[in-house]
């Protein structure tokens, strides 16, 4: 009888040493779980586990998280998001800023980082619950700065001005995610480059006085000069902060994520936060495991200084 080939389920490749993580212990330990506490017995959802983020030890043993508003499902379906796709999610929950607060408060946060899922269902995109929550951070913690990680909101000029006008905010952020060319490989087919821009612009133009950020991330199949071309674009488009990290696919290969192309040297990173610097950003965090609410706190006061 023929024996049949046994076929193996395709596996990731080994990450390179610089992409291991170190897990808590100790008063670490006792950190997380107070973050982990914070987080889910107010019911609340964070990117640092929707997005599988490797960095989730780290910040939550320093006592830090993302929050992630406007429900658990996205209305978008980009390919390196391990965020939950659904065309017409539940629709927003009207206490979440009061929990969100109340977690913000519990873990005295003197920096927060909230990022949103798209909502392209509602008629303003979420920003009126975008800003609840912003709002009721700031009702309650009137010294903590705000960093708000926004949707595009589909370019709806009125929708932005409804999140923005007169908002306790400290940072306006908006990832670009790729360069433009992979665009269509990478993100969902609403979401481009170029409407990216045109949202950091728009936000630059209503509140000159709050600092735009955006975000990269490489390892999609990008060559080194479509990066530099891209940091470009974005300070003409007047970014001030800016992060560039390395893409982690968060599914096994054959599934809807894109493949991680090349793991980026540390050098590299080294490099292009040089080169970013040069170029007028304000602040700059590059490395194979930087994302964009890594150490957001500190690169806010970079920028500062
Ligand atoms: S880098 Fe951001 S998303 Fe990742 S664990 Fe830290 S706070 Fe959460």
């Amino acid at each position: 009888m023929t024996q049949l080939p046994v076929i193996q389920p395709p596996t990731r490749p080994r990450l390179p040493e610089w992409l291991r993580v170190q897990l808590p212990a100790g008063r670490a330990q006792a950190v997380f779980n107070t973050t982990d506490g914070a987080v889910h017995g107010n019911a609340l959802h964070t990117v640092c586990e929707e997005a599988r983020c490797p960095n989730v030890h780290e910040c939550w043993s320093q006592g830090t998280a993302t929050f992630m508003v406007a429900g658990q499902s996205c209305t978008r379906g980009c390919r390196f998001c391990s965020v939950e796709t659904l065309k017409t999610p539940p629709p927003p929950d009207a206490d979440e800023p009061r929990r969100l607060a109340e977690a913000v408060a519990g873990l005295a946060l003197e920096h927060v980082v909230i990022t949103v899922v798209n909502r392209d269902d509602l008629p303003d995109g979420g920003a009126r619950h975008y800003r609840a929550c912003v709002d009721a951070i700031h009702e309650q913690l009137p010294a903590t700065s705000i960093e708000l990680l926004s949707s595009d909101l589909e370019g709806n000029a009125e929708a932005l001005a409804t999140l923005l006008d007169g908002a306790p905010l400290d940072v306006f952020a908006h990832n670009v995610e790729c360069v433009p060319r992979l665009d269509s490989t990478v993100r969902d087919p609403r979401a481009s480059f170029a409407l990216s821009l045109h949202i950091l612009r728009q936000a630059k133009a209503l509140r000159p006085d709050v600092a735009t950020k955006s975000s990269l991330m490489v390892g999609l199949g990008e060559t080194d000069d479509e990066v530099l071309d891209a940091l470009r674009q974005m300070r003409a488009a007047g970014v001030e902060l800016l992060t560039i990290g390395q893409y982690l696919a968060p599914g096994r290969p054959g599934t809807r994520f894109v493949p991680v192309e090349r793991y980026v040297e540390p050098a590299t990173f080294e490099a292009w936060q040089r080169e970013a610097l040069a170029m007028g950003f304000r602040g700059v965090a590059a490395g194979p495991l930087v994302r964009s609410s890594y150490k957001a706190a500190e690169l806010l006061a970079a920028a500062r200084t």
